[in-house]
């Protein structure tokens, strides 16, 4: 009697561990739910092509975010400018990109709890008459280079009165690096980008310098789809959690020296 007891347990749990291996099998990698994030990978740190793949802050905090939901991260590299409507439509699950949590954009989408501090910054070249912040002019002597739809964009062609420089005085580029060679060229006086960026591109080209202090301080956080408040439930509980063990704060420190 002993004897078949044991059998039958043996047979139990060798047909369990052949159903746990084949559940394995079937939910392997390529049955994962994929998590769409769109981006504009010209934008370092933050993110970036590195050969033919993504790298930055935000693609890594991505991969982390992806790999506690269960899902397997796919990321669309499309215009800044493109980015919230394309989360709005559904067509992109989330948009991650160094993206300000704006008022306005808050009409459009949903934003995650916010994981980056960040700032404005204005880059102008070494030896220029601009020499502080309060050089910056709105009587037309100045031209301000900007990345097209970013809030350097939005807040610098506002006008005078509201802080900006106007419309006329803003010349808009398709991605930040456009902006900073039109500076070294002498197109524009200054370009007006955020901080992390600005100091990739100012030691990527020669003979650049970052003004001090900030021209608008920011939040960074991941857009999200209206429609989509189960997927923004889980976006935030992963960001606590990646906060809460230092996930967050190595990524970050790997890309930022201090
Ligand atoms: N932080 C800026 C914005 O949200 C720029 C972002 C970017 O260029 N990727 O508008």
């Amino acid at each position: 009697m002993k004897k078949i007891i044991a059998l039958t347990l043996a047979a139990i749990i060798a047909v369990s561990m052949v159903a746990l291996f084949a559940g394995c099998g079937t939910k392997g990698e390529t049955e994962k739910e994929t998590l769409v994030m769109a981006t504009n990978a010209a934008f370092p740190p933050y993110e970036y092509k590195d050969g033919d793949s993504f790298a930055g802050i935000d693609v890594e905090i991505a991969e982390k975010i992806a790999e506690k939901l269960g899902m397997e991260l796919k990321i669309e590299d499309v215009e800044f400018g493109s980015i919230i409507g394309g989360v709005q439509t559904g067509k992109f699950d989330m948009g991650m990109a160094g993206m300000t949590v704006t008022e306005e954009r808050k009409q459009s989408v949903n934003f995650s709890k916010t994981y980056q501090k960040a700032k404005q910054v204005v880059i102008v070249k070494e030896g220029s008459a601009i020499k502080s912040l309060d050089d910056l002019k709105d009587d037309g002597t100045m031209k301000y280079g900007v990345q097209q739809d970013t809030t350097g964009d939005i807040y610098a062609s506002d006008t005078p009165e509201k802080g900006g420089y106007g419309e006329a005085n803003v010349i808009r580029y398709k991605v930040g690096a456009d902006a900073v060679q039109a500076l070294v060229a002498g197109k524009v006086n200054a370009v007006i980008i955020d901080n992390e960026p600005a100091k990739s591109f100012v030691n990527s080209n020669k003979g650049l310098t970052i003004l001090d202090g900030a021209w608008v301080e920011e939040e960074y956080a991941i857009a999200v789809s209206k429609e989509n408040n189960e997927l923004l439930e889980k976006i935030n509980k992963a960001l606590d959690e990646l906060e809460k063990d230092g996930t967050i704060k190595s990524i970050v420190d790997k890309y930022i020296k201090a």
